[in-house]
């Protein structure tokens, strides 16, 4: 578990190259710049901890690429001390990155061998969660609504009701939607029964899948 100079040195630039492809939030760039991705990911793999790719974690999923997780948290425009539900947990980066920007994290994951992992992983390294769930996202977290954002981290075939529903007036959806390729897709609930929604361009993700039971 060491986090080394050089380490360090890959994460700067590692935050120079989101930079260049257009990230501009500050706050978003200190917390990449700070949290040490190599440790999310199998040791064998530490040489690509710090490229701006995707890659494999365990049960066939994948740790996002950091110019996806950053472009996704920019969106949610998190201050801190908001309610933020995350779903597909995975790794936990994503979740550290919403932790290190001041969230209250809620966070759910649907493989149960990633759920154990990772909630054993993340306060190890000194990042706890409000909350880490093992179940189906789909349905949210109707107990603990309502959230100030909402980040979907697979990709959705449509955007689940319940997940509209649990948002708080002024509070942000950021969803993924799409079969093979996805749109990312912002929604700002404004009223009751208002949302206003945004398109931001095409990225891939693993697939948010329905529930096996
Ligand atoms: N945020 C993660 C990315 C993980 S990839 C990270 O930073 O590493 C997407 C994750 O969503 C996978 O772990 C997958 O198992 C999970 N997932 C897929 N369908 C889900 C569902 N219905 N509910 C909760 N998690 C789901």
């Amino acid at each position: 578990m060491k986090d080394t100079f050089k380490h360090k040195g890959l994460r700067q630039k590692l935050v120079e190259t989101i930079t260049n492809k257009g990230i501009t939030d500050s706050r978003v760039l200190d917390a990449i710049g700070k949290i040490p991705r190599h440790l999310f990911m199998d040791s064998g793999f530490l040489d690509h901890a710090y490229q701006d790719k995707a890659f494999p974690i365990a049960a066939d999923q994948t740790i996002s690429q950091p110019y996806t997780v950053a472009f996704q948290t920019e969106l949610l425009q998190i201050k801190p001390g908001d309610k933020i539900m995350e779903i597909g947990t995975g790794s936990g980066y994503q979740a550290a990155v919403l932790i290190e920007l001041g969230a209250k994290v809620y966070s759910i994951e649907r493989q149960q061998e990633l759920f154990k992992k990772t909630s054993k992983f993340l306060p190890k390294i000194g990042y706890r969660a409000k909350k880490l769930i093992f179940g189906d996202g789909y349905k949210g977290l109707p107990e603990e609504a309502p959230f100030d954002g909402i980040i979907v981290t697979a990709g959705a075939p449509f955007v689940p009701k319940p997940l509209l529903s649990q948002l708080a007036i002024g509070g942000r959806l950021v969803i993924p939607v799409g079969e093979d390729v996805q749109t990312m897709t912002l929604y700002v609930r404004k009223g009751e029964k208002e949302f206003e929604r945004h398109e931001y361009g095409d990225f891939r993700f693993v697939p948010l899948l329905e529930d096996k039971t």
